[in-house]
């Protein structure tokens, strides 16, 4: 049976934007009678905090969010994305980058950079033998990029339609050894059997390297339904300087989570938003094609 996720990063309390997705990914899989998975997307040890498993999973039940199963830590199933790994090695369609942060944004920005269209250059694509070994003999540990052929690829987003995102050579391996996000969601969303993939739509540009790793591994292509995020009155992407932008933040000025649970269904147009007592009252009036695309961009008062 194919199901749904969710997949906050523990590095955090949950914003409302975040909040907002969690309810959507609930709606898009309960309106079908699919399971939901909650999954903690915490490979990235230097941000993730621990005491986060536990508030993001109570904000969402004070919600009334629920899922199916135990939550899912992604650092519990490094064997399986280590496979992954060795099995895109042995397609030979990877390659050791020894690239720093600064070295690509400086190249990147260079007049004559050979892959045009491309956010990351190319630098050690062209590296033959004696170039890596001497970066090898350096001491620099590399990341594996994965060799893309196309500049760009198509596909269909239920809410977004028909969109064309860029490809370059994306890293799969990063350079501490941990897979990287764009390998490691796809393996788990195929080992979850996600259908549909509802998630932010910062993320719609990643998607085509996921669908390309899910093509070169031979996993299922899930489908994806980028929402709009939550922005913050100049337009920037939720964060605590903003103000009350948390379940407790909200709280502390007086509202339930009851409360909070209508306010983020009445900014997307659900019928019922008002007088609901749960999400399973949304779930009647719940239609993925009514949803806005445009992002909810919070007024000043509402944070303060
Ligand atoms: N962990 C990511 C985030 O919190 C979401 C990844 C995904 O849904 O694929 O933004």
């Amino acid at each position: 049976m194919s199901s749904g996720r969710f997949a906050p990063s523990p590095t955090g309390r949950l914003h409302l934007g975040n909040l907002r997705t969690a309810l959507l990914a609930w709606l898009f899989a309960r309106s079908t009678g699919s399971p939901l998975h909650l999954r903690f997307d915490d490979l990235d040890t230097g941000s993730v905090r621990d005491e986060h498993y536990d508030t993001q999973r109570d904000d969402l039940t004070a919600l009334g969010l629920d899922w199916d199963g135990d939550p899912i830590r992604q650092r519990d199933r490094l064997d399986r994305y280590r496979h992954a790994l060795d099995r895109l090695r042995a397609l030979d369609v990877l390659y050791p980058c020894y690239c720093s942060r600064r070295e690509i944004r400086e190249a990147a920005q260079a007049p004559n950079r050979p892959l045009a269209g491309h956010g990351y250059p190319g630098t050690c694509r062209r590296l033959d033998a004696t170039g890596r070994a001497a970066r090898d003999a350096s001491g620099r540990r590399p990341a594996w990029r994965l060799r893309t052929e196309a500049a760009s690829y198509h596909l269909v987003d239920r809410l977004r339609g028909e969109v064309s995102v860029e490809l370059d050579d994306f890293v799969v391996e990063r350079n501490d050894g941990t897979p990287a996000y764009h390998l490691v969601t796809v393996v788990d969303d195929d080992a979850l059997a996600v259908e549909l993939v509802v998630r932010g739509d910062d993320l719609l540009d990643s998607t085509g390297r996921q669908l390309l790793v899910a093509d070169l591994l031979g996993l299922r292509r899930a489908e994806h339904a980028h929402v709009p995020l939550v922005l913050s009155p100049d337009g920037e992407r939720l964060a605590k300087r903003h103000g009350a932008v948390t379940l407790p933040d909200r709280m502390a000025r007086g509202e339930s989570p009851l409360d909070v649970l209508r306010f983020l269904a009445a900014s997307l147009d659900l019928p019922g938003a008002a007088e609901a007592t749960g999400p399973a009252d949304l779930l009647p009036g719940f239609d993925p094609d009514r949803l806005p695309t445009e992002p909810l961009v919070l007024p000043v008062d509402d944070l303060t």
